[in-house]
């Protein structure tokens, strides 16, 4: 029997038509599909049906709580079927694809998440290889994880992000191998894919502006910080430091807003500004100056996923030290912690 696929169209450019104020998502998308595919040897592909989020977006414009509207769809189509393939804009796709993976834990089935550089009406697309081979991916019981599927690649949907504006091969894992190449062969690394574990499906209460990133440049000042955790509704805070998680500890100012915060019961999180590599608190005096007062080391997370992380934690009510523990440790593959 075919697998069964339900495809859903959350915007982006893979549907988009030009309009005078520039490119805009258009309903419809499923019948453009079908028109594209039944040309095709659709015989190899699965049994698909299409939805569409209720108001497409640009991904551009996506807030939190759009990530919770995707993941309840998915989640109650479920059952119905064995794949599901998200079509969305690529300018925000990592994080959808990491808070996706925070959503449905230990799943046993595949969740593609797919887009395209150029619109599938054009001529010259990628978006038509991008769908087609994301359906195909979506059809294949080995995967049970959420993934990123672009121009060849498959990625682990909470180790990827967006590194091009214009390539077709806009989107890697540094920090991860591919779970798969696709050329002329689908060529999935079996050993590197999750294994199902227990299903658990979180949908959190996203608030907007719970979480709150700040990059580390030379002279940044202990305002500049400070303004990015004054709001009350701003529970966490990851920062983007230098290398293997450097800040200027010569700044004492900027080390106290940062312990105030911690002790008001917010979460600091370190990541990197560097695409490739590791926190390690404590090769220099600059970054070990974070241990104590209490932030959190953020192993190799990419910024999607430590931000999608921590609004999720946030969003499941954990209190701060609980949302610090699991900040910790790996929840579906996200870190080498
Ligand atoms: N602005 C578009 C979006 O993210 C870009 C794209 O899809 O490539 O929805």
């Amino acid at each position: 029997m075919k697998p069964r696929v339900l495809v859903l169209y959350t915007g982006g450019t893979i549907g988009m038509q030009p309009s005078d104020r520039g490119y805009v998502p258009i309903r419809g998308f499923g019948r453009l599909m079908k028109a594209h595919l039944q040309t095709r040897a659709s015989h190899q592909l699965p049994e698909y049906e299409l939805i569409e989020l209720d108001a497409l977006i640009d991904s551009a414009n996506l807030v939190p709580s759009d990530w919770g509207r995707i993941g309840g769809r998915i989640v109650e189509q479920w059952d119905a079927y064995d794949g599901f393939v998200i079509l969305h804009g690529t300018d925000t796709m990592a994080y959808t694809a990491s808070a996706l993976s925070f959503m449905l834990r230990g799943i046993d089935k595949p969740v593609i998440v797919t887009g395209s550089q150029i619109p599938l009406t054009e001529t010259r697309n990628d978006a038509l290889d991008n769908l087609v081979t994301a359906l195909m991916l979506a059809g294949r019981a080995e995967i049970s994880e959420v993934c990123i599927y672009f121009d060849g690649r498959l990625l682990r949907g909470n180790r990827s992000t967006k590194l091009k504006s214009a390539g077709f091969d806009a989107f890697d894992s540094p920090n991860h191998p591919w779970l798969g190449q696709v050329g002329i062969h689908i060529d999935l690394k079996r050993h590197l894919l999750l294994k199902p574990g227990r299903r658990e499906f979180l949908l959190p209460a996203f608030a907007a502006d719970a979480v709150s990133v700040a990059q580390i440049y030379p002279g940044i000042s202990a305002r500049v910080i400070e303004s990015h955790l004054e709001p009350d509704n701003v529970r966490g805070l990851i920062l983007q430091t230098y290398g293997v998680g450097n800040v200027p500890d010569n700044n004492p100012s900027l080390l106290r807003v940062l312990g105030r915060a911690v002790e008001q019961g917010k979460v600091i999180l370190n990541i990197s500004q560097c695409i490739q590599g590791k926190i390690d608190q404590g090769v220099y005096a600059t970054g070990a100056s974070l241990n104590p007062i209490g932030v959190i080391p953020g192993a190799d997370l990419t910024l999607e996923a430590a931000f999608t992380k921590l609004h999720t934690l946030l969003g499941e009510g954990l209190n701060a030290s609980r949302v610090r523990q699991a900040m910790s440790v790996s929840i579906c593959g996200e870190c080498t912690c």
